[in-house]
């Protein structure tokens, strides 16, 4: 099978097999972000624990992204594939995680993303060479990013 139509395949996957999906509780931020282009939208929660005893910063652990959301394969399906990635993963390695998908997003379809880190987000390299779809594919990581900063203003507040 062609790398494309395998990656098509992963795509469509998550799309008619979303992980992760419906809104959670408890939750500590939740954030909306539509694009207005494509008509996606994404309603994302995120659920932080702290290291034992301590506040909640980047050490932090994402123990629960829960969302519900509309719109293309493209904007559904790269919101399923970061729930896959990112829960169980520290602050700080979620946001590298979100670093190297927008990196390979800028990449006008020449990126060679490393799998080790993206794993089934690779396959949407392809999609990097559309600009109106990036936007597609970033608005649930943006929510993300949203969310987990508006978690840790609260603690700091
Ligand atoms: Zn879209």
């Amino acid at each position: 099978m062609q790398l494309d139509a395998m990656y098509q395949e992963i795509i469509l996957d998550h799309y008619r097999n979303p992980h992760h999906k419906g809104l959670r509780d408890p939750h500590d931020a939740e954030a909306h972000h539509i694009n207005p282009t494509c008509g996606d939208e994404v309603t994302l929660r995120v659920r932080l624990a702290p290291e034992s005893g301590a506040e909640l910063d980047e050490k932090a652990i994402v123990s629960d992204v829960s969302y519900e959301g509309m719109g293309c394969s493209i904007s559904q399906a790269s919101t399923s594939v970061l729930t896959d990635l990112l829960i169980g993963k520290s602050v700080d390695e979620g946001m590298r995680t979100l670093d190297a998908f927008t990196e390979m997003m800028q990449s006008k379809g020449k990126g060679e993303p490393d799998e080790d880190v993206l794993e089934d987000a690779v396959a949407f390299v392809g999609v990097s060479k559309y600009p109106a779809r990036i936007k597609c594919a970033l608005l649930g990581w943006m929510a993300w990013k949203d969310a987990v900063s508006q978690s840790l203003d609260k603690e700091g507040a």
